[in-house]
């Protein structure tokens, strides 16, 4: 396994982990005074900032754009619905490629209002993927669909494995992948095989880290820090690396009472820390 604690270099900000009040200027300024070496943009940060400005700003810094948060979200009740999800979605590649992301992150949605059909979601997702694939090859963007935990089926993400994540990979072909959320996949009991069944195929496209607290309070914003909850992170480094990803942790922490209220370098030092003795 490479070796985490000489440098934070590995270490990759998602922007959520400051807090919605912090701006991306924030975020990029924190990962130079830590020595961060790696930044995730969510795309509200983008528009807050302007697209060029954003690029320009993370140029500047050196940092490495680890991915874009996110696309995604295209189950509708009808057409016009679908055709705006899809439309979305091409701008969230546009900004991808602007920004040279390692990958767009796809939050791929879940039921429509007042629906009860997830297999009809779950093929709308296919076909938004598809769509926005093919598009996404011809500005050379990268698409990582992020399985998220199952109580997430309803309301934001209804591809809750990575098995099922990649199946759907299967089908669609080149230039898709899987961000594997520690969050989000810990519990699977088929883990271990389906990273190295990613990383086989070569779709291993993001890892993102964050712990599992007991008790969650709010299973949206009550992410733990490295090290305070029950997930085995060194163990799933070893998986994620043994199956040849060589990218970056990237600390993805939705905290709205315990970390987002505190300073910006007091988050990002734990961060670091926690980096080297738990990730
Ligand atoms: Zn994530």
């Amino acid at each position: 396994m490479r070796d985490l604690c000489a440098d934070a270099r590995l270490l990759s900000l998602n922007t959520a982990t400051l807090g919605p009040q912090r701006s991306l200027a924030d975020a990029v300024e924190g990962c130079l005074r830590h020595g961060i070496g790696g930044i995730s943009p969510w795309r509200d940060k983008i528009a807050a900032t302007g697209l060029e400005a954003a690029e320009k700003l993370i140029r500047r810094s050196g940092l490495i754009v680890t991915g874009v948060c996110r696309g995604g979200h295209f189950p509708a009740a009808d057409a016009d619905g679908r055709a705006r999800a899809l439309a979305d979605n091409r701008r969230a590649v546009d900004e991808a490629a602007t920004l040279g992301a390692a990958c767009l992150v796809m939050v791929v949605g879940g039921l429509p209002p007042g629906s009860k059909d997830l297999p009809g979601a779950r093929r709308q997702v296919e076909d938004g993927l598809a769509a926005t694939l093919e598009y996404a090859r011809t500005q050379g963007v990268r698409i990582a669909i992020e399985p998220l935990h199952p109580a997430y089926a309803a309301d934001r993400a209804c591809v809750n494995t990575l098995a099922q994540a990649l199946d759907i990979c299967d089908r669609l072909g080149e230039g898709i992948g899987v961000a594997v959320d520690a969050y989000h996949v810990w519990w699977d009991p088929d883990l271990a095989a389906q990273i190295a069944r990613a990383g086989k195929a070569g779709r291993l496209f993001a890892y993102h880290v964050c712990d599992w607290l007991v008790p969650t309070q709010d299973i949206l914003n009550d992410r733990g820090m490295m090290g305070d909850g029950v997930i085995d992170l060194r163990s799933l480094r070893g998986l994620m690396e043994d199956a040849g990803y060589d990218g970056f942790c990237e600390v993805e922490i939705f905290s709205a009472a315990t970390w987002w209220p505190r300073p910006v370098d007091a988050i990002l030092a734990t961060m670091v820390a926690r980096g080297r003795s738990c990730v």
